[in-house]
């Protein structure tokens, strides 16, 4: 098996190397990953510009690649036949904190394993609850311990196109990690606020910060089930239809759009 690695941290952030060197058991490791951090990008990728990709030391992987673009451009890299192997998976991250609910379009990580679903890879995203400001202290091994589980999902079942599994794993030492569960989407409350400042030119600033989002407390969840000491797999599908709400619409202002009913 040919397992292409990618992150949304930058391809020198410690979780892409505890992931490689954990996927490293499964087969060929080959890591396609940029070289900036890129957190928080979403499924942004490059057409305006070329891109640059150069050979990079990397000792937990068969093979690496450093590219100055997105973490999606590093995905279809590994999908669009960069690599002369063919590529059966790509994971993505470990990301030291969570991309749960709403959070998944924000995320670089996710969405890097979003796109490889375009070019029929199977994928799946890893993400720990680590707080931002404990960054120093985080442990890998949750995730790496998920990792066999979710590889085997990945192999023995084939996923619909443009499925991929996100992983939530929590940040507790694996003796007291519960178990997996998987989950549906649950709801995320941003506490962003904007911050006003002046640089030191006199030129004024903005800056969002405030409080990192919270989940809503409900059964089966993302959020709930983490914080209860499992990871959580949620299957997301790319297709963002409202399908209650287009139920609903189909009541409103019925004149606009009546005769193609
Ligand atoms: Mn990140």
């Amino acid at each position: 098996m040919h397992i292409v690695i990618t992150n949304d941290d930058g391809i020198k952030a410690p979780g892409i190397h505890a992931l490689a060197k954990a996927a490293r058991e499964f087969g060929k490791v080959t890591v396609i990953a940029p070289d900036r951090n890129w957190s928080v990008c979403g499924h942004s990728k490059s057409i305006g510009r070329p891109l640059r990709v150069d050979p990079y030391d990397f000792p937990e992987a068969d093979a690496a690649w450093v590219c100055d673009g997105s973490p999606s451009d590093c995905s279809a890299l590994a999908g669009l036949k960069f690599l002369d192997e063919p590529v059966d998976m790509l994971l993505s991250g470990i990301n030291p904190t969570p991309n749960l609910s709403q959070d998944f379009t924000y995320s670089g990580t996710v969405m890097a394993a979003a796109e490889a679903t375009y070019w029929d890879l199977s994928a799946a995203a890893f993400s720990i609850d680590c707080p931002r400001m404990k960054q120093e202290l985080i442990d890998f091994s949750p995730a790496v311990w998920a990792l066999p589980r979710i590889i085997e999902l990945l192999t023995e079942y084939n996923l619909p196109k443009f499925s991929f599994l996100n992983v939530n794993c929590p940040n507790l030492p694996i003796e007291k990690i519960k178990g997996i569960r998987l989950t549906r989407s649950g709801t995320r409350i941003y506490n962003d606020v904007l911050v006003r400042k002046t640089d030191p030119f006199g030129r004024p600033y903005y800056w969002f910060g405030g409080d990192p989002p919270e989940s809503i407390e409900e059964e089966g969840t993302d959020g709930t089930v983490m914080k209860d000491g499992f990871v959580s797999i949620t299957p997301i599908w790319q297709n963002m239809t409202d399908y209650q709400l287009l139920q609903t619409m189909k009541s409103w202002h019925s004149e606009l759009w009546k005769d193609y009913e």
